[in-house]
């Protein structure tokens, strides 16, 4: 259009229009039409273009959010937020290789004590907010790099690194006492308890039986009262503390 005006404008003024073949006085004009239209036709196929790529690219991001959404919910639990056992097993199958070369690993699972008792008494969406709060419990006391997860209905497993037995130990024992201290309204202010076993990575057993010993410390720590932390199957040299 600009171009256009200024063409009419040379065209009006006599003394370019000397410069002028009747040739150039069609020429010119055509030439500019078409030039315009070419321009507008790349100015707006540019702007399809550019549209294109920009809902590609919001495609794309929804794409990556969702698919991150969907890896977070396959590796978590959905009541606690935790690790799932699944995810769990392939930290717990990672983390051994580590300690395998050298790196210190501690075991723990974490199971509440009658917690069959709490839903037959208070019903089963009671059990569940306990279960988010022991949830939260031990994730605000493990360290950025521990792992906790819910391996089962009401027990939980955690992984601890970078830390001496007598840290980890500590670590679980702080969160049995804040457990056992804390009341909840939904019990009429009671409180719960839960019984952890406790063991360290040991190059003699394998994954499978340092898991089966945990196992049978947390076992032997229900058989022998709940409510404490048990890290070795005989009970004489084994830590055992109560409140
Ligand atoms: P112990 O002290 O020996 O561990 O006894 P317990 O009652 O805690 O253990 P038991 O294995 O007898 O019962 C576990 C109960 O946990 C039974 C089951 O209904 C309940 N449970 C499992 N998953 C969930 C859940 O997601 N929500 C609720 N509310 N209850 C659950
Ligand atoms: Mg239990
Ligand atoms: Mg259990």
């Amino acid at each position: 259009m600009m171009q256009m005006m200024g063409y009419l404008l040379v065209l009006f003024d006599p003394f370019y229009r000397l410069y002028l073949s009747s040739f150039d006085m069609v020429s010119i004009p055509a030439f500019l039409i078409l030039g315009t239209y070419v321009a507008q036709v790349i100015v707006t196929s540019g702007v399809e273009v550019l549209v294109d790529l920009q809902a590609s690219m919001l495609a794309k991001q929804d794409l990556i959010v969702r698919n991150a959404i969907m890896t977070k919910q396959s590796k978590t639990d959905g009541l606690t937020n935790l690790y799932n056992q699944s995810s769990f097993k392939d930290y717990y199958e990672k983390a051994f290789e580590y300690a395998n070369s050298g790196m210190s690993m501690h075991l723990a699972l974490i199971d509440i004590d009658d917690f069959k008792s709490i839903n037959d008494t208070y019903g089963h969406r009671v059990g569940d907010i306990i279960l988010e709060k022991v949830s939260l419990i031990i994730q605000e006391t493990i360290t950025s790099s521990d792992i906790a997860a819910r391996y089962g209905g009401e027990e939980f497993a955690l992984l601890m690194f970078e830390q001496s037995f007598k840290q980890a130990y500590a670590l679980v024992e702080r969160i049995r006492q804040k457990i056992a201290l804390m009341g909840h309204l939904e019990l009429g202010g009671a409180s719960i308890t839960v019984s952890i076993g406790l063991k360290s990575y040991n190059p003699n057993l394998s994954k499978d039986k340092l898991f089966e010993e945990v196992d049978a410390c947390l076992y032997a720590a229900k058989r022998t009262g709940k409510n404490k932390t048990v890290t070795s199957l005989d009970l004489t040299s084994s830590f055992v503390e109560k409140i």
